[in-house]
């Protein structure tokens, strides 16, 4: 769950080494300062780590609490509007998908009621619940890591955005971050059984 808190006033320099909830608590809101708008809060600069990098950072975090390890991370332009993790047991809410959340939150964030040019990052296909999400909030682009052989909706099971239902289809990229994603995946649910 994103930390939305936010401590200070200024925006520090946001690097690696710091935790990812201290992370989003730098981005969250700087963005509607004047601070963050022309500042680095809330930007993706090349010191800094890939958008999937941070969602596999915070998929690592969820299974450290417990939670399986999905991250996401919502992105428009250079400013992250959203950066989360699956928070179903924490919550308590089955729909509390690490997409699930990052569409609200973005959609908090930017308050056009819609994220038309925004891109997801996703450590694991969409199932079909996050997929139907991700058409009605209209984003442009999908990325994810690990293939979902069970559960996803995207290039498994009902493919979603194929259907003519659908009627607003992202572009989609899958593989980027598949290794890691998987290796969290499958040290999970190692530990469940
Ligand atoms: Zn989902």
């Amino acid at each position: 769950m994103a930390a939305t808190g936010g401590s200070g006033t200024t925006a520090p320099p946001v690097c690696t080494a710091t935790p990812h909830s201290a992370l989003w608590a730098t981005f969250s809101g700087k963005g509607e300062t004047e601070e963050g708008r022309g500042g680095h809060a809330g930007a993706i600069c090349s010191a800094m780590i890939t958008p999937m990098e941070l969602a596999l950072d915070l998929a690592e975090e969820a299974a450290g609490a417990g939670e399986a390890p999905v991250g996401a991370v919502i992105v428009e332009g250079g400013r992250v509007l959203a950066a989360v993790r699956n928070s179903m047991r924490e919550l308590a809410d089955p729909t509390a998908h690490a997409e699930m959340l990052a569409i609200r939150e973005a959609l908090r964030v930017r308050g056009t009621g819609r994220l038309d040019g925004c891109d997801l990052y996703v450590t694991l296909e969409p199932c079909a619940m996050c997929a139907g999400a991700i058409a009605h909030a209209r984003l442009r682009r999908v990325y994810y890591a690990a293939e979902d052989f069970k559960a996803g909706a995207v290039d498994n099971g009902v493919r979603l955005f194929s259907q003519p239902s659908c009627h607003h289809a992202p572009e989609v990229i899958s593989g980027p971050g598949a290794e890691r994603s998987e290796a969290l995946l499958r040290r999970f649910f190692a530990g469940l059984r």
